[in-house]
């Protein structure tokens, strides 16, 4: 017989002040927790979702040309429960309720992004010419007990980031 469990939900509610703030609390509560929220396209009422990045099908578009990614794709063929629901209120401060329990997978940092904050970081060292390996040195030098996405860039996420802000200007 085969037994499904299904976790509950531990929702959290945590009120954040501003927008600026909603997003520097998100950046950093994405580290704490090696995951990643994306806006949800659908807006409910006057609420914003975003879901965990490992939610969602997995649809593979290609025939045989598209080459998945090595680590092999970060979508689930499940919805994972992890969300974060925002609120605005009318003076423009806003409310977050957290779901904080991970459905169907375990968070691995392989699948995160660099935060837009160290992305924005690494730019500006790209552009008072500091070289590749530099920046990568002093990275893993400054990396203390904590051990975040960042510490696992690599010289193909430089090259990225350079490209990517020299297409901006
Ligand atoms: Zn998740």
């Amino acid at each position: 017989m085969l037994y499904v469990f299904m976790c509950v939900c531990v929702c959290v509610c945590v009120c954040v002040y501003t927008c600026t703030e909603f997003k520097l609390w998100k950046e950093d509560y994405e580290k704490k927790c090696n995951c990643w929220y994306v806006q949800s396209s659908g807006k409910k009422g006057s609420s914003l979702y975003f879901y965990c990045n490992r939610s969602g099908n997995f649809e593979s578009r290609g025939i045989g040309k598209r080459h998945l990614k090595s680590q092999g794709t970060s979508k689930l063929n499940a919805y994972c429960t992890a969300a974060l629901i925002v609120n605005t209120n009318k003076d423009g401060s806003v409310n977050v309720t957290v779901h904080k329990t991970h459905y169907g997978h375990q968070t691995s940092m392989c699948h995160l992004r660099i935060s837009e904050t160290e992305r924005l970081a690494v730019a500006a060292k790209l552009a008072n010419g500091v070289d590749i390996q530099h920046i990568l040195d002093e990275i893993r030098d400054n990396m203390g007990d904590s051990y975040h996405r960042i510490h696992l860039l690599t010289r193909k996420d430089i090259t990225n980031i350079k490209m990517a802000f020299c297409s901006r200007k």
